[in-house]
Order: C-alpha cells, then sequence, then structure tokens
C-alpha cells in the first residue's frame, strides 16, 4: 500500500523540532486511507484465529511485521508461545498518562456450512467484508493499527503515550493467557489513564446514525450451584428428603425471585436519552424508570417486550443447568443446579447469598458459590472525563444530530479487568443498522461488516484518540 505522506512534519524554533499540530492531525483525507484500512482489515480476517485453539501469534506476526517496517517497535508476551499478546507505544512529552487502543486477536468459532462464502475469505461483496472477526474484533484492531500508524507517519506530537494492545484469549480464555496475563504479569506496559475498546457500537436508522453507544460499565458475571443431598434409594418407597423435590422448590424460589431495581449513572443518563429521542409511549417508560417508585406494569412491559432494557434495571439470577437422576426407579443422593447472576457492578454478592439461603429456607439444599475465573467487578468509568468528552465531540463532529448513549453491558468484557486497575476505560463499535447487528453481529452464524462503517469507526478512533493524546 502506498505510504502516506508525512504531513508538515518539520520546522525549526529554538532549535527543538515542531511536530504536527492537532489541527493538522484532523485533516487526513479519509478517503485516500480507504485501501489501506480495508487491506488490513481483509488480512486479519484471513488469519484464522478462532479459539480453541487460537493461535494468535499468528496475527501478533502480522502485526509485527506491518509495525517494524514503519519504524514502531513492538513487545510480545506470551504465557503460551501460541497465544501471545503484542504491544507497541508511540512515546509521548508525559505530560498526561497514557491512552490504550486495545483490541483482541482472536475470533469464535465457526460453522461453515452456515456460511455463504468463505469465513475467512474477507470477502468484499454487496459493500459488506464477509468473515469470522469483521465486527468481532478485527475491526477495532484495524482501527488501532491505523491511528498508531498514521500518528507516526504524521510525526504527531503527543502528550501521552498512546499503547496498542493486541490481546489474546478474549473470547475463551480458561489458561489466562490475554488480559488476565498482561493486567496480572505486565501492566507497567499496558497501564494508562484511558482505554478504548470493544463494547459500544452506532446505530444507522434511514441511512444515518442516530445514535452512538458507549460502553461505561457492564454487569458481572457470577454463578452459584444449589445443591440438595438425600437418601437414595428405590423408586417404590417415596421418601421425604427426595433431593429433586428439595432441588426443585429451591429452583423454583430462586428463579423466580426479583433483586431491588436500582439505576446507576450511566442507566440513569441512559434512560434519561433515550427518552429524549423516542416516540411518546416509550418515551413515558424510560422516563418512569428515573421516578422515585417505577411502576411493576413498567417493569413488567420490559421482561416481555425489552428483554435487554429489564437486565440492566437490577441483579439478574438465571438457572441455567438442572443434573439430576440415573434412572427411572432409582431415587438419586444428588441433584444439582447451575445459576448464572449477572450483577449490578457494586452488588453485595454476599448479602445477595445469604438472603438466598433464607428465601430457599431448607437445609437440604445449600447454595455453593462457583468462584473459578472470577472477573473482577470496578466503578464504571466517568461521563465527565477528557476521554468521555473526546466521544462525545467525535460523535458531534462525524454524525451531527445523533445522541451519545452511555451503556452498560448485560455481558461482559476485558475492560472488567482495566477498570480494576483504575483505567477508566470506553467501549466502541461501528455503525450499523439493527437488522445487521441482529442477523450478521458479532458471534452470528454470518458475519459482516458494511465496508463505510469499517471507515467511520477508523475515523472516530482517530479523532477520539488525538483529541485527547495529540500535544495541545
Ligand atoms: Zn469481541
Amino acid at each position: 500500500m502506498p505510504r502516506v505522506p508525512p504531513l508538515a512534519v518539520s520546522c525549526v524554533a529554538a532549535g527543538t523540532l515542531l511536530f504536527a499540530s492537532l489541527a493538522q492531525a484532523q485533516t487526513i483525507d479519509w478517503k485516500k486511507q480507504q485501501p489501506e484500512i480495508l487491506q488490513h482489515h481483509r488480512a486479519l480476517i484471513q488469519i484464522d484465529s478462532s479459539s480453541p485453539p487460537g493461535n494468535e501469534t499468528k496475527v501478533d506476526d502480522y502485526l509485527k511485521r506491518i509495525f517494524e517496517a514503519e519504524g514502531i517497535p513492538v513487545k510480545m508476551f506470551a504465557l503460551q508461545p501460541a497465544r501471545a499478546n503484542l504491544v507497541a507505544r508511540l512515546k509521548g512529552n508525559g505530560k498526561k498518562r497514557p491512552l490504550l487502543l486495545m483490541a483482541h486477536t482472536d475470533v469464535v468459532s465457526v460453522q461453515r456450512e452456515k456460511w455463504p462464502v468463505d469465513p475467512f475469505g474477507a470477502v468484499v461483496r454487496d459493500g459488506y467484508i464477509w468473515g469470522r472477526g469483521a465486527r468481532d474484533d478485527k475491526d477495532k484492531l484495524a482501527a488501532n493499527l491505523m491511528v498508531m500508524l498514521l500518528a507516526k507517519r504524521m510525526g504527531v506530537a503527543l502528550d501521552r503515550d498512546i499503547i496498542f494492545l493486541a490481546e489474546s484469549g478474549e473470547e475463551a480464555d480458561p489458561a489466562g493467557v490475554g488480559i488476565a496475563y498482561m493486567v496480572g504479569q505486565h501492566f507497567d506496559e499496558i497501564d494508562a489513564e484511558f482505554a478504548l475498546t470493544e463494547g459500544g457500537g452506532a446505530l444507522i436508522e434511514n441511512g444515518r446514525v442516530t445514535r452512538v453507544g458507549i460502553q461505561t460499565t457492564e454487569k458481572a458475571p457470577r454463578r452459584f450451584r444449589l445443591v440438595a443431598t438425600g437418601t437414595s434409594g428405590h423408586g417404590s418407597v417415596p421418601r421425604l428428603d427426595n433431593p429433586l423435590t428439595h432441588l426443585s422448590a429451591a429452583v423454583a424460589k430462586v428463579g423466580t425471585y426479583i433483586m431491588p431495581m436500582r439505576l446507576n449513572e450511566t442507566t440513569r443518563a441512559y434512560s434519561g436519552k433515550l427518552a429524549a429521542i423516542s416516540p411518546p409511549e416509550d418515551a413515558a417508560r424510560y422516563r418512569a424508570l428515573l421516578g422515585p417508585n417505577p411502576p411493576q406494569s413498567i417493569q413488567n412491559y420490559f421482561a416481555q417486550k425489552e428483554p435487554e432494557h429489564y437486565s440492566v434495571l437490577r441483579t439478574s439470577i438465571v438457572p441455567t443447568i438442572l443434573k439430576a437422576g440415573v434412572g427411572p426407579n432409582v431415587i438419586p443422593s444428588v441433584a444439582e443446579a447451575t445459576f448464572d447472576v449477572r450483577a449490578l457492578p457494586d452488588e453485595d454478592i454476599p448479602k445477595m447469598f445469604s438472603d438466598l439461603n433464607r428465601l430457599i429456607d431448607d437445609p437440604e439444599v445449600k447454595l455453593e458459590p462457583i468462584t473459578a475465573n472470577l472477573r473482577p467487578v470496578a466503578p464504571a468509568s466517568r461521563l465527565d472525563s477528557d476521554m468521555y468528552r473526546a466521544l462525545e465531540k467525535t460523535s458531534a463532529a462525524m454524525y451531527p444530530g445523533a445522541t451519545v448513549l452511555p451503556t452498560m453491558s448485560t455481558g461482559a468484557t476485558d475492560m472488567a479487568q482495566l477498570r480494576a486497575k483504575g483505567i477508566q476505560s470506553y467501549g466502541i463499535g461501528p455503525a450499523s443498522t439493527e437488522a445487521d447487528t441482529i442477523n450478521y453481529g458479532a458471534h452470528s452464524d454470518v458475519e459482516r461488516l458494511a465496508e463505510p462503517s469499517l471507515y467511520g469507526l477508523v475515523e472516530f478512533t482517530w479523532r477520539a484518540a488525538m483529541d485527547v493524546a495529540a500535544a495541545k
């Protein structure tokens, strides 16, 4: 690909080299960048890094080649050789703490028979780039790469370092090769004031972007088991301590238990802003959530019609697995149920467990927390930080009239680990129609990204990064 000519890289004042200013950093001819952006995005998709097994090091090798050809040194950190993480850094003058641009290199696996094209072919057809990882997460990876390359080529003077992190094992990481390893063993390499990564996204309606979602917090996955024990025996002899009966009663109680509704700064701002742009009936419901006692009928409406919105109102407790029984004429000695909890970031989990124990009120049924691979909890990222303001400014510049919505994910991301270390982290993403998000989104049978959305994401990332990092 043709190199971009450096913009006004030098001029001498009192023996100092002056670099491209923030204003110059904002004058990129984006049309000219499109072939290179597309080439990187496609090349990254064409490296099959589906996990398991991942093989993310192959992606890092590609990135390493690109970075080193442009004079940007890289470091690789690997707990397992095939699942490395890659870090590159553009140095700033140190006035401010770094900005971290993070994206994961692994993708989820594919069922090839569901794809109309080769899932790792990065086919460009009908205005879309088709392929596993097209929007989860090789679009962010390509965008972050381009921001680094452009900033380096243009010689943008920086008030803070920009750190690029390509992390492995986001989709599946039982061994802790990705973010857990980087935060646990090499945190000094990625320590930053702000981070940008996946987790947000913009909505296209009638051909224009109307909403820009910025993820500022997320629910915390927690799990537990209910285990009922009793005396095993012949099915012909009923027993009062039958574990199936006791477990079933407990599952029915816990599975229909409703935790108290509680909004936080993010979900409050989200509901208010959503109300402001919604048709009257919807708006009234979103606004009612902000009042002191939201009517149960409104909460029920969300439970039925907008389950995602219902989920952000409270900690959810959902039964997901039942295990019991060995034969139709055998009373088993044990029966167990697994629950998936998605907790509000500040939920008091021990108190919740003791409340549930009181609710179950059965000495035969024990609640056992599952503590493996717990993601840490942390306060939400702030809505008044320079980074959040930069994202709002970027949105206003690129998508005039669009509403910026801070969001709380019901699922988990690797920002949990960053936030727990005090990094103000924000999830962004490409613009998409609702239909594309539903039918061709992350983890869908078929994944694709509209070409203009890829270019828009790169520009969005660039503008936001330059706003907080370019020297003022
Ligand atoms: Zn992802």
